[in-house]
């Protein structure tokens, strides 16, 4: 798939859903992806990208951010606190902010970069053991130590569990974020972002629909 074809899906999943397009972030996943692809999306005019490791996304970013403007990057992959300073000079949103200690570590850094990116707090809406993220009856008290921390708190997101119907989490994510007040939510992925969009996804993470399959790491 294309690039074009993929925005085309996004307006009129937006139109079904009666949304305006300009309430949808498409964050382009180009983790491990051949660096032509990743130009190539570049050159059709796209800014936004996510990655999932602060590594990987240190050793390509900056030579891009010297050939094209604007760029918007996100981490979408868990962060280790002795990374924070990195990710938070490289990265214009942070949507895996999900414990306690990390919340305040990004806090602390912030304030002496004079800078923070815009946060989301992940929410483990399956309960899964290996995955990361709050469990949601945590939800409501993470959100306030983040506020009593000042963070630029956005929004949840979530990554369901592969054999679950996706909709019952982005359902159950944006009721957490309703209740809690806050407009930001990330979630749907390629297979998925479509009713994601209906159930009121603010930015869709999709990798392999625009790219192609990823090719396997070594
Ligand atoms: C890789 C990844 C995606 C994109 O997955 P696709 O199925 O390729 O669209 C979205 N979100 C997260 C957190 C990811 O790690």
């Amino acid at each position: 798939m294309t690039l074009s074809t993929i925005e085309d899906r996004i307006t009129k999943a937006a139109e079904k859903a009666g949304r305006p397009r300009a309430d949808i972030t498409l964050i382009a996943v180009s983790k491990v992806q051949p660096l032509d692809r990743v130009a190539h999306v570049l050159d059709q005019g796209h800014r936004c990208f996510g990655e999932n490791k602060v590594q990987e996304a240190s050793g390509k970013w900056p030579d891009f951010a010297k050939r094209y403007t604007d760029i918007d990057l996100h981490l979408i992959g868990p962060l280790q606190s002795n990374k924070t300073r990195s990710a938070i000079q490289l990265f214009d949103a942070i949507h895996t902010v999900d414990r306690p200690k990390l919340a305040q570590t990004i806090a602390r850094i912030a304030q002496e970069e004079g800078q923070c990116p815009d946060l989301f707090i992940q929410v483990n809406t399956g309960e899964e053991a290996q995955k990361s993220g709050v469990l949601p009856a945590d939800t409501d008290r993470f959100v306030t130590e983040c506020r009593a921390l000042d963070l630029p708190l956005r929004g949840l997101m979530c990554i369901p569990p592969v054999d679950e119907e996706p909709s019952l989490h982005f359902a159950l994510l944006a009721k957490l974020a309703a209740r809690n007040g806050l407009t930001g939510l990330s979630m749907g992925m390629s297979s998925d972002f479509e009713s994601a969009i209906a159930l009121g996804a603010t930015h869709i993470r999709v990798g392999s629909a625009i790219f192609g399959e990823r090719v396997a790491q070594g």
